[in-house]
């Protein structure tokens, strides 16, 4: 028999998880019994879901359930389950290397994780390798549901562990702990008892302790709303979400027409996406009929809703539908359509309910919500209106729905406006803005790159057409009519047409291909110039992406036609004038120079060197001027 014992290497990322688990994690311990209990649970789960399509004959009378078995003496603790079991390659595959790693640097964000918190192991799918945390050494047993051969797995979570034929075992899992020294605590029944009732009441599955059973079977979705609990929602919560903190919404809703479905969804506090923790899964489980037929269904939700915990159940679905037909199934995508609508009602009337609350849940989230714009057409009218944006005519920080801006646009004002920038100061000092102070026309301010995709994706709204400020042909409410009237001082100092009109001619000469044109503004109020996008779809800051993406410069140049339009009234445009028939080669500096720092005003690359060198000349003309 120890002939057939073979010894293998982990796999050199397990090694460093292991170390991780070992040694710097030694607050919360009693996660590893969620673990390892959780994975019984999905080993049930796996099995009951097979059973429907395979009719598995091996063992097939042994009942779905999870024994755990302690020993106060010996100071083991057993978790056995009647589940899906392993074969010798899977054992090799589940418990010896790690499948899915979220990102390149899985390990160092695990250690920062692991420092934080040590509950955040399980969302990185690591959660077996816990159980070292409390055992010198782990002993699994398995057979798997085919009744091929079992096999024993041991190991000290040292380098190694070793492989072996294991006789007489039942389908399923058994996993063996020998306790630490200090650890010994998890040999007592009642500690047990303890952890299983906080973590795993939700198991589906009855979970016996020493033979007696711990858990209330019980799926809590179909239950009626009134007859439970906050404290049993948030439960359930962890539970499916694998989660610590408490949900920030929920949402339990049951119809019966065009389907029945009950439904029960949270959103979480944090996300964990951004946290450096990879793309996330999909959270919501689909059942049917209290028999779970898809984990963190793909399908069940559109993939840019993955934030979302929680369980659908439909009494429609066929039980033996098998998870490969449920992606292009019409009933499922009908399913699809109806939670998500809901979903996205509720938010809505959350929103109105508590707008703090809502900004909250924005800041962290809003990024799935845009990502839904920009690649669901399907729901792109409901997400509209969750959508928020600073605004000129807001508080910092605060930020308002596209509806306030539309109740307050002005009398003969068709479009809604945006400008994107770095941060707020910088939009408001920069020149885009000054007309709309002036006119004060509401304008929002798009801090994200990614707003002004999902605002030119969009379109419009309620009719009303979306639109960047920093688009060349921008027509402002009333603009041409007040500003001829008002004007008049401005008008007076300003260049005369036939000036402007050659002095534009000039400059266009100057910059040759650097701009398409070069034209008089009636936009700018203190600036002396702006840049402005030609082209109808591109924005500037659309081109910043497309720049930090590394797009090529002919793409770049296509899409990036942009004008240079002067303020005629400006001081600097004024003596530009003269300067243009005096000294021509300065005058031909000082234009480059205006339209660099345009560039820069609209967040887009100069070259730095040729702009400093310039920049000299200047000031030393100047010094020798005085
Ligand atoms: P995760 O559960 O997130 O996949 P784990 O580290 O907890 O990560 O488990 C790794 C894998 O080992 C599981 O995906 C599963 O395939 C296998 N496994 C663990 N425990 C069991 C069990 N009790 N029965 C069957 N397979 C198991
Ligand atoms: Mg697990």
């Amino acid at each position: 028999m120890s002939s057939k014992v073979e010894t293998r290497q982990f796999q050199a990322e397990t090694r460093k998880v292991l170390d991780i688990v070992i040694n710097s994690l030694y607050t919360e311990r009693d996660i590893f019994v969620r673990e390892l209990v959780s994975n019984a649970a999905d080993a049930l789960e796996k099995f009951r879901h097979l059973s429907l399509t395979e009719q598995p004959e091996f063992d097939a009378h042994v009942p779905l359930e999870i024994a755990i078995d302690c020993d106060d003496k010996k100071h083991t603790l057993t978790i056995a389950d009647t589940g899906i079991g392993m074969t010798a390659e899977e054992l090799e595959t589940n418990l010896g290397t790690i499948a899915h790693s979220g990102s390149g640097n899985f390990i160092e964000e695990l250690a920062e994780a692991a420092k934080k918190d040590v509950n955040l192991i399980g969302q990185f799918g690591v959660g077996f390798y816990s159980a070292f945390m409390a055992a010198e050494k782990v002993t699994v047993q398995t057979r798997s549901w085919d009744g091929s051969e079992g096999h024993e797995w041991v190991s000290d979570g040292g380098g190694t562990y070793t492989v072996s034929p294991c006789e007489g075992l039942h389908r399923g899992t058994k996993i063996i702990l020998d306790l630490k020294e200090d650890a010994h605590e998890y040999g007592q029944k009642f500690t047990l008892e303890r952890i299983i009732k906080q973590y795993s009441t939700f198991i589906p599955f009855p979970v016996k302790v020493e033979g007696k059973k711990v858990n209330t079977v019980e799926a809590i979705w179909t239950r009626s709303k009134n007859e439970i609990t906050d404290e049993e929602y948030t439960e359930f919560y962890k539970f499916v979400g694998n989660a610590v903190d408490e949900p920030s919404y929920r949402l339990h809703f049951s119809v019966d027409a065009p389907l029945a479905i009950n439904a029960l969804l949270f959103v979480p506090q944090e996300n964990f996406e951004t946290m450096g923790m990879g793309r996330l899964e999909p959270g919501v489980n689909l059942y049917c009929r209290k028999v779970l037929i898809d984990q963190h269904s793909e399908n069940i939700l559109p993939e840019w809703l993955r934030f979302i915990k929680g369980v659908v159940d439909s009494e429609d679905l066929p039980l033996n539908i098998s998870r490969q037909s449920l992606q292009d199934n019409a009933l499922v995508m009908k399913l699809r359509r109806v939670i998500t609508k809901r979903f996205l009602k509720f938010l809505a009337e959350e929103a109105k309910k508590d707008t703090e609350k809502y900004q909250k849940f924005w800041k962290t989230f809003g990024i799935f919500l845009k990502e839904g714009v920009t690649s669901d057409f399907e729901f792109q009218k409901e997400l509209a209106k969750l959508l928020r944006f600073e605004s000129s005519a807001a508080e910092p920080e605060t930020m308002i729905a596209l509806d306030e801006y539309v109740e307050r646009m002005q009398e003969g004002q068709e479009e809604i406006y945006y400008i994107n920038g770095p941060n707020r100061s910088a939009i408001e000092n920069g020149p885009y803005v000054e007309m709309f102070k002036k006119q004060e026309i509401e304008i929002l301010y798009t801090l994200e790159p990614i707003d002004d995709f999902v605002l030119s994706h969009l379109g419009e709204y309620e009719g009303k057409k979306l639109v960047s400020a920093d688009r060349a042909d921008l027509s402002l409410p009333e603009t041409e009519g007040k500003d001829k009237e008002e004007s008049g001082e401005n008008q007076a100092e300003a260049l005369p047409e036939p000036v402007r009109e050659s002095l534009c001619k000039w400059m266009k000469e100057v910059l040759a291909d650097k701009v398409k044109d070069v034209k008089t503004s009636s936009r700018l109020v203190e600036s002396p110039a702006m840049i402005v996008n030609v082209d109808g779809m591109m924005t500037s800051s659309m081109e910043r992406i497309m720049m930090a993406q590394g797009a090529p410069e002919e793409q770049l140049a296509m899409g990036g036609k942009k004008d240079m339009e002067i303020n005629p009234a400006s001081p600097l445009i004024r003596k530009l004038a003269d300067l243009r028939v005096n000294n021509e080669d300065f005058a031909r500096d000082v234009v480059e120079q205006i339209f660099d720092n345009a560039m820069i005003q609209a967040g887009l690359l100069v070259d730095p060197q040729q702009m400093v060198n310039r920049n000299y000349r200047i000031l030393e003309q100047m010094a020798s001027d005085k």
